[in-house]
């Protein structure tokens, strides 16, 4: 049987990382047993949704290149299927069970907007007992009913892929509603008859939903569809092991795509929180996510989201990509900055000097200035070097040499600095440090005779002679 798996994002915020964590394996798995990966939009809390938001979250997925199979045609594209496009499916199907006596209508008055928003299940309704005249009395008096799923008091049970067998008893749960009066579908009854009519095999989502799932199961077994399997993945925590949100950094997947992080580096990373290859590697390709993903492998316990492992894989990927292609991805960083990126010969050769040392693009510019601005900042470090004495020895016969050359190169360089050495009988840390913090503000960075070339005669004379004014 071919495999169908869905994700299902609310438009009501941008695309969480648990919620791209959720999609991610989901489209392994699609990917990975040759099934369908649906996406499916649940835009029914009209209020909290947008669609500029929802065009957010396909902007995000498409960047991190999770391609979606079906949904209804747009012109050429799949469109996803969208809640608020199917009322009438789930009107449909609550007329029957209105006339199956498996839901009732209710005329209980929701306290307040919200309390109606968030379906308030009501433990003692009895409005299922009302004759026929009594409801048309009351909908003469303007009530509009929801309607109201009556809950069999019984046991259930399911299989989790995660988490094996689960059980709920049926008399936890009170009479929960399906319609409210305005005709809006809530979660749960709508991803029912969603996930069925869809042909969803695999139901793979994060594990705050598992408590939702025996409403689920009862409502699949009123409207007499098949399960599907059910996968609840831990939840991602925080460094300090409270549930991750914005306390702890960036939460949502633009928020990382706009720091300067590849989509390549947030897969990987993503799908390793729960997950795990079976070969122990991390530095994992999609090709081989895809082909190495299995349920078997997924942990039963929270994943700590890492923003330190992350920096360092996507500092590998940085390393590892395509130096037209970091310029490409640099460019708007060093624009937002104010810098002059005409240039773009020079733009290349600055980007790959810095290439080695980058953890995510938004640190382009901040490392790069020195070679786009007429000035060096100076951090903390670099005003301890700037404050020695053999520093000033060092500035001061650097600029002696400085005067025998016209051209910078990285031989020229070697050469001058050895002068240096001879003449001041300075060697090691001493001689290098002073010049790499005069040439970059900082004490560590990209090999100081390639940056000197990339600054050029003239900034470097100047640059050391400020570094020398401030000793
Ligand atoms: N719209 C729900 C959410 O974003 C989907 C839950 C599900 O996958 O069933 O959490």
């Amino acid at each position: 049987m071919e495999t169908r798996v869905r994700f299902a994002p609310s438009p009501t915020g941008y695309l969480h990382v648990g919620n791209a964590r959720t999609a991610i394996l989901n489209w392994l798995f699609a990917r990975h047993t040759n099934g369908k990966f649906i996406l499916r939009i649940e835009d029914t809390d009209v209020e909290r949704s947008s669609r500029q938001l929802e065009e957010a979250i396909y902007e995000d997925l498409r960047w991190l290149g999770l391609d979606w199979d079906e949904g209804p045609d747009k012109g050429g594209e799949y469109g996803p299927y969208r809640q608020s496009e199917r009322l009438s499916i789930y009107q449909d199907y609550a007329q029957r069970l209105l006339a199956e006596g498996k839901a009732y209508l209710c005329y209980c008055k929701p306290k307040t907007r919200k309390d109606e928003r968030q379906d308030v299940e009501k433990a003692h309704c009895n409005c299922y007992l009302l004759t026929e005249a009594e409801k048309r009395q009351k909908e003469a008096s303007g009530i509009k009913p929801v309607v109201r799923f009556r809950v069999p008091k019984e046991e259930i049970r399911f299989d989790d892929i995660v988490w094996g067998e689960v059980v709920f008893s049926g008399e936890n749960i009170s009479d929960f509603v399906l319609l409210r009066s305005d005709g809006v579908a809530t979660y749960n009854y709508a991803v029912v008859i969603d996930d069925a009519l869809m042909r969803i095999t695999h139901v793979i989502r994060g594990e705050d939903h598992i408590s939702n799932t025996p409403k689920q199961l009862l409502l699949y077994k009123a409207l007499g569809f098949s399960l599907p399997q059910f996968a609840h993945i831990p939840m991602i925590l925080g460094f300090d092991h409270t549930r991750l949100s914005k306390r702890h950094g960036a939460t949502s997947v633009r928020s990382y795509r706009e720091k300067g992080y590849l989509p390549e580096a947030m897969v990987n990373f993503l799908s390793l929180l729960s997950w795990s290859s079976e070969s122990g590697d991390e530095l994992l390709s999609v090709e081989r996510l895809i082909a190495e993903f299995d349920f078997s492998r997924i942990s039963k316990s929270a994943a700590v989201f890492n923003p330190e492992k992350l920096n360092w894989m996507n500092g590998w990927y940085i390393r590892h990509t395509n130096l037209d292609r970091l310029v490409r991805l640099a460019l708007p960083h060093l624009k937002k900055a104010g810098y002059d990126v005409s240039n773009l010969d020079f733009v290349t050769r600055v980007i790959s000097v810095v290439q080695e040392k980058l953890e995510f693009l938004e640190q382009v510019p901040e490392m790069t200035s020195m070679f786009f601005q007429d000035s060096v900042v100076y951090s903390s470090e670099a005003r301890e070097w700037l404050a020695k004495e053999s520093s000033r020895k060092v500035f001061q016969a650097f600029l002696q040499e400085l005067k025998q050359v016209q051209k910078i190169t990285p031989e020229k360089f070697r050469e001058i600095m050895k002068s240096v050495q001879k003449s001041t009988g300075i060697r090691g840390k001493e001689l290098w440090m002073p010049i790499r913090v005069a040439l970059t503000g900082r004490p560590h960075g990209p090999e100081l005779p390639v940056v000197a070339e990339l600054l050029g005669y003239d900034k470097c004379c100047k640059f050391v002679q400020k570094a020398l004014s401030e000793t």
